[in-house]
């Protein structure tokens, strides 16, 4: 009886440590599918001790609330995994096919008691819930490891809720009493694999908040906030990969670097916000005129660079004039009219092997090149023609 009492308080054991996890983890990250797990691991602490542990009701009504609590489980781990996706929450589809289940499950209680059809009624309620968020995550890209192995935990509790009780009962008969129940194969293994899939959820679902922070953390550190584009670190890091790829698949990739003319005047003249509504500006405005495939990063103070693969040098050369010539437009809704600055762009074109460092080298020199002219101009780098049988 003892190891029976043991058995019991496994998984509200389990249940309240993952709980609290779960919430000590919402407490640092606000994130809304970290507090669904962390309710999913309360109901699940809950139902288990009341049906358990707690004293037995007239007509044993306690059954009614453990086992909706079985359910409330199933609808917020579903919950927490579909949220993790950014998809929609079925809390509709999910609440009724619980209250189907509940309602089958009272019927078998008080109308005509049958322990089996109660199990049937509540488990298969429980493993159709799972089923929708396979069905929920079977279109979604499963970039990670821990994408599939979420997945394939809400597979197999599905197929575990819906076939486990046919086996069983099969195998071993149905219950004279609740006493018999508790102390059945079934209910062991219930208690047994309910622990398992738990933990393993659990450290599932934990292990992608922690892959969710990094990309977090990642993200913001290779990000400019002020222009919403890349910074400088995240740029190199971006352009180096994009470059090499393109110029492995025999494309063409070309760099543009653009720097603010005499902003240190707009900053000295009309005050450091203005410069920085400026700077917010050419950001928004770049990545509206850009193509998708465009990488684009503020690398110094005013100046921004913009990597574009599958460009050639001319269409580089219209790129950047739209740029030059959309950049008062798209100062207009942010500062006084006339504050704007102009923008001089120098571009080079990636040639095979070439890596980004001697591409900026050349963008910078055409840079150069466009500042001398005059400024508010573009400027196409020329590499110096190497002298015939220069080479060996
Ligand atoms: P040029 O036409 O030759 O590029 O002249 P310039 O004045 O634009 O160039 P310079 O390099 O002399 O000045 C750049 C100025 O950019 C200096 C600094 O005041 C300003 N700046 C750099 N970073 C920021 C920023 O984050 N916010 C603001 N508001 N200004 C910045
Ligand atoms: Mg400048
Ligand atoms: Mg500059």
């Amino acid at each position: 009886m003892n190891g029976q009492l043991f058995i019991s308080l496994l998984n509200p054991g389990i249940g309240l440590l993952f709980a609290t996890a779960f919430f000590l983890m919402w407490l640092q990250r606000r994130e809304r599918y970290v507090a669904y797990a962390a309710a999913a691991y309360l109901f699940t602490a809950l139902a288990f001790l009341i049906q358990d542990v707690a004293p037995v009701l007239p007509m044993e009504l306690q059954r009614l609330p453990a086992n909706a609590g079985f359910l409330a489980t199933g609808i917020f781990f579903a919950a927490a995994i579909i949220r993790r996706y950014g998809l929609p929450v079925p809390w509709r589809v999910m609440g009724l096919v619980a209250a189907v289940s509940l309602a089958i499950f009272t019927w078998f209680l008080l109308v005509s008691p049958s322990i089996p059809a109660r199990i049937y009624a509540i488990s298969v309620g429980a493993g159709v819930i799972a089923l929708m968020v396979v069905r929920a995550l079977w279109p979604v890209a499963k970039p990670h490891l821990i994408d599939r192995l979420l997945f394939w935990v809400a597979a197999f509790s599905a197929a575990n809720l819906i076939v486990r009780p046919v086996v069983i009962l099969t195998f071993s008969g149905g219950f004279d009493d609740y006493v018999g129940f508790q102390q059945s194969v079934y209910w062991t293994t219930v208690q047994f694999s309910q622990a398992m899939v738990s933990i393993v959820a659990a450290i599932s679902l934990m292990v992608a908040v922690a892959i969710d922070m990094i990309a977090e953390l990642r993200r913001e550190a290779d990000d400019d906030q002020l222009s919403g584009l890349l910074n400088r670190r995240g740029f190199e890091a971006a352009a180096g990969a994009a470059l090499r790829r393109s110029l492995d698949a025999g494309q063409p990739a070309a760099l543009l670097i653009a720097d603010l003319d005499h902003f240190k005047a707009v900053n000295d003249t009309h005050g450091h916000a203005v410069g920085d509504a400026i700077i917010a500006a050419f950001g928004a405005h770049v990545r509206a005129v850009g193509p998708a495939a465009m990488v684009a990063g503020r690398i110094g103070g005013e100046e921004f660079a913009l990597l574009v693969p599958g460009l050639t040098i001319d269409a580089a050369r219209q790129l950047a004039e739209t740029v030059r010539k959309g950049l008062h437009a798209a100062c207009a809704d942010r500062i006084p009219p006339g504050l704007c600055p102009t923008a001089s762009i120098g571009i080079a074109v990636g040639t095979p092997g070439e890596g980004l460092s001697r591409l900026m080298k050349g963008a910078d020199q055409a840079l150069y090149e466009a500042k001398r002219a005059g400024r508010n101009r573009v400027r196409a780098f020329r590499p110096a023609p190497v002298p015939l049988g220069a080479t060996a």
